[in-house]
């Protein structure tokens, strides 16, 4: 039996952790394969997927910059990574690639897992941020909430421009909403890049929200966010962004390795330690 070979594809790809990821769930399953990071400039990606149809590698992970273009290489993409707009995750089978998005499923694990009932019932949510992320986000929120969903966004037309693409009782909105929304909303999700790199929210006053309020931030660098600390400071429950990263990367390892992976306290420490804090 060959070893099934399996990748993450970016141009940098030497920050990612996706490797010890799968390199622990390789371990943990005394399975006979391999997760490596591939540095793939946007030229060569025709070439490499060239390898893929060959059977080099059973699939693999793609990121930054690729998750767009990738869309015209595949011999096949799911309606999700359409209406996401970004695929993440490739499995090839027969000499053929197919294109999926587990970001959605990785947002919804992470919530699952520790905050169980953040969906029992109809439930308005806010999302911040209208890029990539917060489309997922959004794909996934209209798959399990049953509420409105309102998107605030520094850039207004981003905002409208993501409501109008998916079906849903969606609103666009600037951040000068907020405080007129706050009080209805159950569930806040910053999907903006604000809170990376000493950066942090200055109009947003978590008093206005409700006690029963869940935050949760997909940044996880660092991992307690400013915004998930002043949740805390105001009693809020939160969830913080690392999970996601775990359950995002679970789909793929069981497409290519046949065995579901599980998202383990001792995995999170390890992806942990390799944050700055
Ligand atoms: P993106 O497509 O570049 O979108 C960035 C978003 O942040 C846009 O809505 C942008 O607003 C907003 N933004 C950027 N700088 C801002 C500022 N100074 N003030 C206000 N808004 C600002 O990025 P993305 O792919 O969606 O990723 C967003 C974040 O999510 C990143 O930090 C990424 O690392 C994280 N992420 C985490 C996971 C996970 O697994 N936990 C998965 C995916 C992404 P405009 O429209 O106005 O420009």
């Amino acid at each position: 039996m060959l070893t099934t070979k399996a990748f993450v594809i970016g141009h940098p790809i030497a920050h990612s952790r996706s490797p010890l990821i799968h390199g622990t769930w390789l371990a943990e399953n005394g399975l006979d394969g391999s997760y490596e990071a591939i540095d793939v400039a946007p030229a060569d990606l025709p070439g490499f997927f060239e390898r893929l149809r060959a059977g080099e590698f059973a699939g693999g992970n793609v990121t930054i910059p690729h998750k767009e273009a990738v869309f015209a290489l595949c011999d096949s993409v799911d309606e999700l990574a359409r209406m996401i707009g970004a695929v993440n995750t490739l499995v090839v089978k027969n000499g053929k690639v197919h294109g999926t998005n587990t970001d959605y499923l990785g947002f919804l694990g992470n919530l699952d897992a520790n905050a169980p009932t953040w969906s029992d019932g109809p439930n308005d949510a806010m999302i911040i941020g209208a890029g990539g992320a917060a489309r997922a986000v959004l794909v996934a929120l209209r798959r399990r909430n049953g509420g409105k969903v309102h998107v605030l966004n520094r850039t207004l037309g981003n905002a409208q421009a993501l409501v109008d693409e998916i079906d849903g009782p969606f609103s666009a909105h600037g951040f000068e909403d907020f405080a007129k929304l706050a009080p209805h909303i159950g569930l806040v999700v910053n999907t903006s890049s604000i809170g990376m790199n000493g950066t942090r929210f200055d109009w947003l006053d978590m008093s206005l929200l409700p006690k029963t309020a869940l935050v949760t931030d997909i940044v996880y660098t660092p991992l307690e966010t400013p915004l998930l600390a002043e949740a805390k400071a105001h009693g809020l429950r939160t969830v913080d962004g690392l999970g996601m990263l775990l359950h995002q990367a679970v789909p793929g390892f069981a497409a290519w390795f046949g065995v579901t992976p599980v998202v383990t306290p001792q995995l999170r420490a390890r992806i942990e330690a390799t944050l700055d804090h």
